[in-house]
C-alpha cells in the first residue's frame, strides 16, 4: 500500500511522475469501481492536467508542495469549481459551483490533485451510502456488506486503492462510521478547526470536513494541510491549528484512558472483543485504562435526530426550483416549488426535514428542539468531568462491523448505527476512528479515540500507538 507521504516524497524526488501515480490510480478504478462505485465523478482529463503541471513545477525546480501529485477524493458534498457537486440528490442535478470550498482550495495548493467526487447518502443524511440517487457505494471488502456512511464512497475509494485520501464530511459519524466499516482511518476535527465554507450544509452546528487514509500519519498530514482559520466561515476558531505530525511515535506511558461504558452498551461482541484488546494493548504501552460512566450519551441519539433535522429543514429550503439545479413544472411558483422539491428530494431527505420542521414547530419548539438543545449542556458537562481524569476517551466507533445490503430496513435499526460517534458532534470534540482487529465475516473493526476540543495532538497520538499495535489487516 502507498502512503500519500510515500507517494509525495516520490514524486518530489523524482522516483515517480505525478502523471504515473495519477495513472496508477486510474487503473485501479478501471479494474473495480463498476463493482465499487465510489464515485459519482472520475475527473479524469484535469486530473491528468493537474498532475501534470506539478511534474513541470518540479522539473522547473520549484517547490510543488507537501501533497505534491497525491491523488485525492472528494466527498461530492464539497464544492468544486466547474465540477459538478450534486451531494447525490437528483435536485442539484447539473449544478456546478463558482467555487472551490476552502478545504479544496488548501488541498490544491498543497499540490494535491483532485481524481474525483465521491458517492455519498443524498445530503449526508445515513449511515450505508445506500440513499444515494446515483446507487449504493459498495463496501470492497465484501460486495454485499455497505460501506457505511454517508461519506461511503470516500471510504470505499481510500480501502479500494482508488485513491490514497480522501475528505468526507462527519455531521453525525459520516467520517468515522465508513472509515470503520471499511478499514481505513477517519476523523473528526474539532469543530471550527476545518472550515465548513464551501461544504453543503446538512446540520451547520455539527457539519465538520475531515480526512480518510490509509494510516494515521496520512489522515495528520491532510488535517494539518486543511486545518486553520478561514474568514469565509464565521464558526472557524482564529487560533493555530494544533501540530500533529511531530508526536506521532511518543507512545501512550503514562496517559489516563477511560472506556465510555455506556458505549459498549447493545455494541456485537465482536467489536467489545476488540476493544478490550486495544485496552489491553493501551496497557501494555504504560497507559492507564479503566472504565469511564458518561450518563448523558444515552440520550445523545435522540437529540441528535431532533437537532440535525432541525437545521437540515431550515438549510434546504434554499433547493426551491430558483437557484439550483433541477426544476420540476408548475402552472405557478409556489406549485413549481413543491413539485420540484418532491421530485428533486429522496424519501429519506424528505423525512427528514418533515421530522426538522415539526421539531420546530411552535408548541412543539420547547419539547423537542429546546430540550434536545439541553441534552447537548448535559452531555458537555458530563465529558467535562470524564475529562477531569482522563486524558483520552475510547469507545467503538460502530456497534457493529459492516452489514449488508438492505438488512437495516427501518429508519431506526439505521439511526442506531450512530450511537457511538454523535455525541463528539453534539458537543464539537474532536474524534478519530482506527482499524483494530477484524470481527464477523473477517470485516473490519474500529476502535474510536476521543479526545477535548483542540486536543488533536494528543487524540493522533494514542491513535498511531494504536495502530501500531493493531494486528495486521490483508489488503483489499
Ligand atoms: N448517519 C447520521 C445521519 O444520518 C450522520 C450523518 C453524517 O454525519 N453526515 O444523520
Amino acid at each position: 500500500m502507498n502512503s500519500a507521504r510515500g507517494l509525495a516524497s516520490d514524486i518530489r524526488e523524482s522516483r515517480k511522475t505525478a502523471v504515473q501515480v495519477l495513472e496508477d490510480f486510474l487503473k485501479n478504478i478501471d479494474v473495480r469501481e463498476d463493482d465499487v462505485n465510489a464515485f459519482n465523478l472520475v475527473d479524469r482529463e484535469n486530473a491528468l492536467e493537474a498532475a501534470a503541471k506539478i511534474d513541470e513545477t518540479l522539473a522547473s525546480g520549484r517547490d510543488a508542495g507537501p501533497l505534491a501529485g497525491v491523488p485525492v477524493a472528494i466527498k461530492d458534498n464539497l464544492c468544486t469549481r466547474n465540477l459538478a457537486t450534486t451531494c447525490s440528490s437528483r435536485i442539484l442535478e447539473g449544478w456546478e459551483p463558482p467555487y472551490d470550498a476552502t478545504v479544496v482550495e488548501r488541498l490544491r495548493s498543497a499540490g494535491a490533485v483532485i481524481i474525483g467526487k465521491t458517492n455519498l447518502d443524498e445530503f449526508a443524511m445515513g449511515s450505508s451510502t445506500e440513499h444515494s440517487a446515483y446507487g449504493p457505494t459498495r463496501n470492497p471488502r465484501d460486495l454485499t456488506r455497505v460501506p457505511g456512511g454517508s461519506s461511503g464512497g470516500s471510504a470505499a475509494a481510500v480501502a479500494a486503492g482508488f485513491a490514497p485520501i480522501a475528505l468526507g464530511s462527519d455531521t453525525g459519524g459520516s467520517i468515522r462510521q465508513p472509515a470503520a466499516l471499511c478499514g481505513v482511518v477517519g476523523v473528526k476535527p474539532t469543530y471550527g478547526l476545518v472550515s465548513r465554507y464551501g461544504l453543503v450544509a446538512f446540520a451547520s452546528s455539527f457539519d465538520q470536513v475531515g480526512p480518510f487514509a490509509n494510516d494515521v500519519a496520512d489522515a495528520a498530514l491532510v488535517l494539518e494541510t486543511i486545518a486553520g482559520h478561514d474568514p469565509l466561515d464565521s464558526t472557524s476558531i482564529p487560533s493555530p491549528p494544533p501540530s500533529l505530525s511531530d508526536r506521532l511515535s511518543s507512545g501512550v506511558d503514562g496517559l489516563r484512558v477511560g472506556l465510555v461504558s455506556e458505549l459498549l452498551e447493545g455494541v456485537d461482541e465482536d467489536v467489545v472483543e476488540q476493544l478490550h484488546q486495544t485496552a489491553d494493548a493501551l496497557r501494555a504501552g504504560g497507559a492507564i485504562v479503566d472504565s469511564v460512566s458518561i450518563p448523558a450519551v444515552e440520550y445523545g441519539l435522540t437529540a441528535y435526530y431532533l437537532i440535525a433535522p432541525a437545521e437540515a429543514s431550515s438549510n434546504l429550503a434554499r433547493y426551491d426550483g430558483v437557484r439550483y439545479g433541477m426544476r420540476a413544472e408548475g402552472s405557478e411558483v409556489a406549485e413549481m416549488n413543491a413539485a420540484t422539491r418532491r421530485q428533486g428530494f429522496g424519501d429519506e431527505v424528505i423525512a427528514r426535514i418533515m421530522m426538522g420542521t415539526f421539531a420546530l414547530s411552535a408548541g412543539y419548539y420547547d419539547a423537542f428542539y429546546g430540550k434536545a438543545q439541553k441534552v447537548r449542556t448535559l452531555t458537555r458537562r458530563d465529558f467535562d468531568s470524564a475529562y477531569a481524569k482522563h486524558d483520552i476517551l475510547l469507545s467503538p466507533t460502530s456497534p457493529s462491523v459492516a452489514f449488508r445490503f438492505g438488512e437495516r430496513s427501518d429508519p431506526m435499526t439505521m439511526y442506531r448505527c450512530d450511537t457511538c460517534t454523535v455525541p463528539s458532534n453534539l458537543i464539537g470534540d474532536p474524534a478519530i476512528s482506527v482499524p483494530y482487529g477484524t470481527g464477523e465475516g473477517g470485516m473490519p473493526v474500529g476502535v474510536q479515540v476521543l479526545a477535548p476540543q483542540l486536543g488533536e495532538s494528543q487524540m493522533f497520538q494514542v491513535a498511531s500507538f494504536i495502530e501500531s499495535q493493531a494486528p495486521k489487516q490483508d489488503a483489499v
